[in-house]
């Protein structure tokens, strides 16, 4: 186990679609390795998810864990760990949500774009077991964000260009008015 370097906007393995495993792949000590990493890697840069392809392993894995009072997105509501091998979403009715979203590989920046409001994830645990659940909210914006990844797509790509800002701007201009939105959304919706 061990924390891993974050590969950076600009690496073409972000821009990959990720290719599924296959049922006898999951039990390998290289797949269950990376889970390892991947997880140890979200804890020590305190991500809300990671996907294979941003330690540079383009397989369909992924993981969503966020912490109560996580530092970089402290109003997100707190997520047990998740593993996802093979995930597939599927939105659930049309209304969407703007979200304010950064990302471990796109350095110092943040954006505005709009996410299903709630989606229907199905997925294999890393022992092999298929879930189902429903996300909503901004949780259900994090799951599209780590499947995103997958499919080789960044939050840039989906971002209004006008909306980007350094951390420390979105601070200074974004944060307040968002974070308001944010905690009004978890509020009526839930995750
Ligand atoms: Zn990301």
């Amino acid at each position: 186990m061990s924390v891993r370097e974050v590969v950076q906007i600009g690496d073409p393995v972000l821009r990959e679609a990720s290719r599924e495993l296959q049922p006898d792949e999951i039990g390998s000590p290289e797949t269950q390795g990376l889970i390892d990493d991947l997880i140890d890697t979200r804890r020590a840069t305190h991500g809300a998810g990671i996907a294979a392809n941003q330690v540079g392993e383009a397989v369909r894995v992924a993981i969503v864990e966020v912490e109560e009072g996580n530092p970089r997105y402290p109003y997100k509501p707190p997520v047990p760990l998740t593993v996802m091998i093979n995930p597939v979403l599927e939105p659930l009715g049309d209304e969407t949500v703007e979200i304010n979203e950064g990302c471990l590989s796109v350095p110092d920046l943040r954006g505005s774009l709009e996410r299903h409001l709630a989606v229907r994830v199905r997925y294999l645990d890393r022992g092999g077991v298929e879930h189902e659940e429903v996300r909503r909210g901004l949780t259900a914006g994090t799951f599209q964000h780590e499947v995103d990844h997958l499919n080789g797509t960044l939050f840039v790509d989906r971002a209004d260009p006008r909306t980007f800002a350094t951390w420390e701007q979105f601070d200074r201009h974004q944060r307040e008015q968002f974070v308001r939105r944010a905690t009004r959304l978890v509020d009526e919706v839930g995750s």
